[in-house]
């Protein structure tokens, strides 16, 4: 009742742009953040895939929205038709953020920086760190390119030989050479090798699941089929948060590791996509206790 009394000839209005979207959180993340806020903006959700995105943004632009959200299958067609680019979504090729600033639409990633701003709030800062991440679709590239962005040291990329290979190699060879300001040094090996896969694991201070393994229709599986890689003192975080305990989650849970799921990313995403869109901050821990 608050949202609607709230909704007047002054209301600003936020957008999804993605198909299918019936059960996405947004809506009800950001609409309740607003409420709480007392900010006089509205979040709506459009279905809307590759077909109509360009008539979509066309239409974003003319009502003069405060910005949107872009996800699946938009995340990458989308960069044409935006007018500027950071640099989260610049190196990851994808943007899941716009921002309307002064007229021009800026694109974002928040993705990548969900996930190490999640990191930080259990109190670990990627400065200096080696992760080994597996997979290179649409939440490991931003995972990768944004701890590059934060300071990572090295990064080992390890991604079945399915139609994903070549972007894992791609986003490699942007962090080694598109990104080479940054002296990140950037790995990339087949999962299928399982002897590297130890050995990266072994030298790293963070393992990252970034594939869908572990949720529906791959629930109970992981990508660690040898528990005996993990340790007490690795950092094994998933991008999986349904169920909230994935396979890999408990796998690292018994073998004494630091356990995080993908929910902190989730939120944090919207968060920082939030803050981009407002300047102020989302009541995390409100809108955490109120949907999640
Ligand atoms: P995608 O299709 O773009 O990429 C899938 C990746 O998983 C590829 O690298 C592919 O090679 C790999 N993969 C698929 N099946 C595999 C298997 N059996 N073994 C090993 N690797 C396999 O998908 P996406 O958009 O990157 O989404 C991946 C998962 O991340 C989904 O479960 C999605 O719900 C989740 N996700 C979470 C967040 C979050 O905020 N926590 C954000 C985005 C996506």
């Amino acid at each position: 009742m608050e949202s609607l009394a709230r909704i007047n000839g002054k209301t600003e209005l936020v957008g999804l742009l993605a198909t299918p979207i019936g059960h996405s959180l947004s809506p009800a993340m950001h609409n309740l953040a607003f409420d709480k806020l007392g900010l006089n903006c509205a979040y709506l959700a459009f279905e809307v895939g590759n077909e109509s995105l360009e008539d979509a943004v066309k239409g974003m632009r003319a009502l003069n929205v405060k910005g949107f959200n872009v996800s699946m299958p938009n995340k990458m067609k989308i960069l044409p038709h935006l007018d500027e680019l950071a640099d989260s979504a610049k190196f990851s090729g994808a943007v899941n953020t716009v921002v309307n600033v002064d007229g021009k639409f800026v694109g974002h990633s928040t993705d990548g920086m969900g996930y190490t701003r999640n990191l930080k709030e259990h109190g670990i800062d990627i400065k200096g760190k080696k992760m080994t991440l597996i997979g290179s679709g649409g939440a490991a590239t931003p995972i990768a390119i944004q701890s590059a962005l934060e300071g990572l040291a090295e990064i080992s990329i390890f991604a079945r030989d399915d139609a994903f290979f070549p972007q894992a190699e791609e986003n490699v060879r942007i962090i080694n050479e598109d990104m080479k300001h940054l002296n990140v040094k950037a790995n990339v090996y087949p999962l299928e090798n399982l002897e590297q896969l130890r050995a990266e694991i072994e030298t790293s201070d963070i393992l990252a699941n970034g594939t869908g393994v572990g949720m529906k229709p791959l629930e109970g599986l992981s990508v660690i089929q040898d528990e005996s890689m993990l340790r007490s003192d690795l950092i094994v975080t998933d991008v999986v948060y349904i169920p909230r305990k994935s396979k890999l989650m408990e796998q690292a849970e018994a073998a004494g590791a630091t356990a995080i799921n993908g929910l902190g990313m989730m939120l944090w995403q919207g968060a920082l996509a939030f803050e981009l869109w407002t300047g102020q901050q989302m009541p995390v821990d409100y809108i955490k206790e109120q949907i999640f």
